[in-house]
């Protein structure tokens, strides 16, 4: 990181450039650190490609703090697989109480939390492509249960070749991947002048699907969209999937980390409509990759969807009601202890120091709007 702006952000590497410089096979005997140390300079470093030089400006920032490095050779350290509360009951419970902190200094409603008494909970996602995914499929078997009790003539495939899902026409590329993965179709809305979503397009689709036979189930709003930073009106969504039982699922990805500074919470009204929510603080909190938050408000909607059972997962506690496994909630089986890199970073910078950096980098896109307006041509 010292020097880091002295080097080149985007490597002059031709394809291939690595092969020649390590040999054909592995070596048959051990070698030194220090001999593997001189070679990460030699040949990984001049193909790294600087995410945080501070000439850096594609795509979009990937979040790296000393607390949060420290945080992952810990967990590299204690190297448990945390698939079940039993499988390594630290790494499950420290999971969930961060999910609970994170969603109360983002502003989270309640029923979000598991330790609401309520039916929500909170788990960490490698991706925010994961967490659209889970949503959809837990969406799709949900759908799929009550309209095969409602219709018991009707097969799963006859009802999940029906189904559609929506998002805006902003949407990042991952919710249509998750459509194609699932086998659900996805449908665009046409988003207005300013990026937005609007309830009146939605409700055009919507009716026109219904009529067409079709069984409209899921809606991803986004927060923050990867092109322009716009925000879909989840004032005018959320009730319209309320009354026709869409599942909401909201991906603020990137913005999603504002949140945590009061002000810019006006930004997620509407937030109480929906049914699953999904932020990366590995992308704008400072928690190195991969820390994606996801939270549900129905626990019982993810671990219903995916659950099966063989003996050698089992354990003492699994039917207590006390404890999570979190296998369930997830597409892997094994996990690592990602949340030690959420407890370090939310204890070391403290939720002021948090707010203080989002802040400045506010500050910071205001100033360069205020240069780039100054600059613009007549
Ligand atoms: N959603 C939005 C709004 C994004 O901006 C991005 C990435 O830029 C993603 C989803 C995908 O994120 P991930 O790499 O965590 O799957």
């Amino acid at each position: 990181m010292e020097q880091i702006e002295s080097r080149q952000v985007f490597p002059s590497v031709e394809p291939g450039y690595l092969r020649p410089l390590i040999p054909d096979s592995a070596p048959e005997e051990g070698e030194t650190f220090d001999e593997i140390m001189k070679d990460v300079e030699r040949v990984v470093m001049p193909g790294v490609t600087h995410w945080h030089s501070p000439f850096f400006f594609a795509y979009f920032p990937t979040a790296s703090s000393y607390p949060g490095m420290l945080a992952d050779m810990l967990c590299g350290a204690i190297g448990c697989i945390g698939f079940t509360w039993a499988s390594s009951p630290a790494c499950t419970e420290l999971e969930t109480v961060m999910l609970d902190w994170l969603g109360k200094v983002i502003g989270l409603p309640e029923e979000f939390l598991a330790g609401s008494k309520g039916e929500g909970g909170g788990v960490i996602q490698g991706t925010a492509s994961e967490a659209t995914l889970m949503a959809l499929l837990a969406a799709r078997t949900k759908v799929a249960k009550r309209l095969q009790k409602e219709n018991p003539d009707l097969s799963e495939a006859e009802i999940i070749g029906r189904m559609v899902a929506y998002s805006s026409d902003q949407a990042h590329s991952s919710v249509e991947r998750a459509g194609l993965i699932s086998g659900v179709r996805m449908k665009k809305i046409q988003s207005d002048e300013n990026f937005t979503m609007r309830g009146k397009n939605l409700k055009k689709a919507l009716e026109e699907d219904k009529a067409e036979g079709l069984i409209p189930m899921f809606v991803c709003a986004t927060l923050g969209t990867t092109s322009s930073c716009s925000f879909d009106n989840l004032m005018e969504i959320g009730p319209i999937c309320s009354d026709e039982n869409l599942w909401l699922h909201i991906d603020a990805a990137y913005a999603g980390s504002a949140f945590i500074c009061p002000e810019f919470r006006y930004l997620m009204k509407g937030v109480e409509f929906a049914d699953s929510f999904n932020f990366n603080p590995h992308k704008w909190l400072l928690v190195n990759f991969d820390c994606s938050a996801f939270w549900v408000k129905k626990r019982s909607d993810l671990i219903g969807a995916f659950k099966l059972d063989p003996v050698y997962l089992q354990h003492d506690h699994q039917e207590s009601g006390l404890v999570t496994d979190y296998r369930h909630w997830q597409i892997p089986l094994g996990r690592r202890f990602r949340s030690l890199k959420l407890w370090f970073v939310l204890r070391m910078y403290g939720v002021k120091g948090l707010q203080e950096y989002i802040r400045k980098h506010v500050r910071l896109a205001h100033e360069f709007f205020g240069v780039c307006e100054t600059r613009r041509p007549l």
